[in-house]
């Protein structure tokens, strides 16, 4: 077993597995396994089911040591989250905005009402100046709604919300923006816009093979 900043790695039959230390001990969300370990529960962490897993497998570098406030736009119903819930711990905070109604209701009965450092926002991403419940700068916007818009969208959270010189994880699902483009062409396409907004790319993941034409870009704010 590995611990590298707050991910881990369980071995398992002889094969490595992404996990996170489960701050609720016993439960699980979405059917993932609960390993118990050296006095820890570890929660394995599907790549098929979480980006931010995936990135971690396919290579991302992305230290949470000095993360407390993360802004995540489009929460869904908390898979990644939780883990992120995991990650940064009692004392860090999550705000998860989720603009549908149906899936931020699963959100907030599985994952907010029981982990206190999740905070749920049902507004949309695109009308930033409405979340009531943010009263700090973020140490960390992460952002997958998976709409054409989505960059600009996530950039102007940024101007809003995000610390200077602090990171951003965008997810870009290529199919989402333009499915007459290569997918290649719109992650250079997406990057380009973070680029003319003072984003500094650091990083560029493609998430195959758990997530086709997908890729996550890790920049850094440099402020406007
Ligand atoms: N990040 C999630 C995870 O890893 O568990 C999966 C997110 S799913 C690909 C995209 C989510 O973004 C959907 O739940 C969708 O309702 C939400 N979404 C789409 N447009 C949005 C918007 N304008 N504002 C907020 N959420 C939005």
């Amino acid at each position: 077993m590995k611990n590298e900043d707050a991910i881990s790695y369980v071995t398992i039959n002889g094969k490595e597995q992404i996990a996170t230390i489960n701050l609720l001990k016993g439960i699980t969300l979405y059917g993932e396994k609960l390993i118990s370990r050296n006095g820890n529960e570890y929660r394995i962490w599907d790549p098929f089911r979480s980006k931010l897993a995936a990135a971690y497998i396919r290579g991302l570098e992305f230290d949470f040591s000095n993360v407390a406030n993360i802004l995540y736009l489009g929460a869904s119903t908390g898979t990644t989250v939780s883990h992120l819930s995991d990650i940064i711990g009692i004392s860090g905070r999550i705000f998860a905005v989720e603009s549908s109604t149906r899936v931020a209701r699963e959100l907030i009965s599985n994952v907010s009402s029981k982990r206190t450092n999740v905070i749920p926002i049902i507004e949309d991403a695109r009308k930033p100046r409405n979340y009531f419940s943010i009263y700090d700068k973020m140490d960390l916007v992460y952002c997958d709604i998976a709409q054409p818009d989505q960059t600009s969208i996530a950039i102007e959270n940024c101007k809003i919300y995000l610390k200077e010189r602090k990171p951003i994880l965008l997810v870009i699902k290529t199919r989402s923006i333009d499915v007459t483009m290569s997918p290649k062409d719109v992650i250079s396409q997406e990057i380009k816009k973070l680029e003319n907004n003072s984003f500094e790319i650091k990083q560029k993941i493609d998430l195959a093979p758990f997530d086709k034409d997908h890729a996550m870009i890790k920049a850094i704010f440099r402020a406007r």
